[in-house]
């Protein structure tokens, strides 16, 4: 079987982390990096990957078999999903839940014309975490849903904190309570508002002579970010930031309770649980996975958008479906 041809569009990273995944795979190879900067400043990790200028996307089409978009979610995918689409089967990790409805249409749109598969919004959440609550629900009627995150950085808090005058830099950490989360485990069914799930720790960089306490005001007070959970905020230096919070490990839980029995009398917990060191290494390796089961289902003649509901697990593995029934079942 010739391997999978992948190229990557966008290299950040995401896109760094999807060249990793492919390279843990035997049946696919990375042929292509796309990127808007300049293509000689752009260093993919194997030294045969190409880089070439994003605006070449349409010169690629004979050599590529999924394109994995690995750009931001905020405006870079909206505008590249759906047009690279109409040029090549395709996989985002669109993670604006929100706006997945009408990303979903316009992906679809562009890539029925065109006769393409494209996945989108698949990684840990949307993705993973979905897959778990779509089967938990359709097992458990009766019950309640929680999702936890963390303990992880949060790339949009931490935008928002520097952007506040006076801090240089910034990292955000999502914590869940552990007490919310042991009450939820212990099937209690607990009602929690989101100051009791979640806590936000900060460690903010400011600039020589900033006013400390104003910047700490700013972020406590900060309406959808912070107002509505205990926040701390610990001021450190640079090199204490690079040197203690470089990384990107992110992780939760998504969990549902629920009853049977005639009064409801016996409970069952279901749990999905991520610890990751990197979120976009191990979102790169989903979207390597997902660019499996694209491929596949554009071999059969299936043409459309898809998200990870619409994809069999088999199609994600790379084993032939006897040694899936024969290992795995
Ligand atoms: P980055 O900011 O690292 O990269 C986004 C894009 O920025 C890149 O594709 C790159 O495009 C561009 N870019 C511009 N300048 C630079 C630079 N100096 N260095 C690197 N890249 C640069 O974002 P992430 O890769 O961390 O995340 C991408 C998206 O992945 C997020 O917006 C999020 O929506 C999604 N995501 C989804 C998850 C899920 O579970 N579904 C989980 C985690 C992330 P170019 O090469 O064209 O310049």
């Amino acid at each position: 079987m010739n391997p999978i041809r992948i190229g990557i569009l966008g290299y950040g990273n995401l896109g760094r982390g999807v060249e990793l995944a492919v390279a843990a795979n035997d049946d696919m190879e990375l042929v292509g990096v796309f990127t808007r900067r300049d293509p000689a400043s752009v260093h993919p990790y194997g030294e045969n990957v190409a880089v070439w200028a994003a605006d070449e996307l349409a010169a690629h089409t004979d050599d590529i078999d999924v394109l994995v978009l690995a750009g931001g979610s905020a405006t870079d995918l909206p505008e590249q999903t759906p047009a690279a689409a109409a040029l090549y089967n395709v996989v985002d990790s669109f993670d604006t839940h929100a706006n997945i409805p009408e990303h979903f249409a316009a992906v679809d749109a562009a890539a029925r014309e065109a006769g393409h598969v494209a996945v989108i919004s698949v990684g840990w959440d949307p993705g993973m975490f979905s897959v778990s609550r779509v089967y938990a629900n359709a097992i458990m009627p009766n019950g309640a849903d929680y999702t936890f995150w963390g303990r992880g950085v949060s790339q949009g808090h931490s935008d928002a904190i520097r952007r506040i005058p006076g801090v240089v830099d910034a990292r955000q950490y999502t914590v869940p309570v552990p007490a919310a989360l042991e009450a939820v485990r212990s099937g209690a069914n607990p009602e929690l508002t989101t100051r009791q799930k979640h806590t936000r720790e900060c460690f903010v960089v400011a600039a020589d002579g900033a006013d400390t306490a104003a910047i700490e005001e700013a972020i406590v007070t900060m309406p959808n970010y912070f107002a509505d959970y205990d926040t701390t905020v610990t001021f450190v230096s640079q090199e204490e930031l690079d040197r203690d919070h470089a990384g990107i490990p992110h992780g939760g839980s998504v969990i549902r309770t629920g009853t049977t029995g005639e009064n409801g009398e016996n409970t069952h917990v279901i749990e999905y649980s991520l610890k990751l060191d990197s979120n976009p290494e191990f979102t790169g390796s989903v979207l390597a996975a997902c660019a499996r089961a694209c491929a596949r289902m554009a071999a059969a003649g299936e043409t459309g958008c898809r998200t990870i509901f619409d994809i069999a697990p088999a199609l994600l593995s790379p084993l032939a479906p006897e040694e899936l029934r024969a290992t795995m079942l």
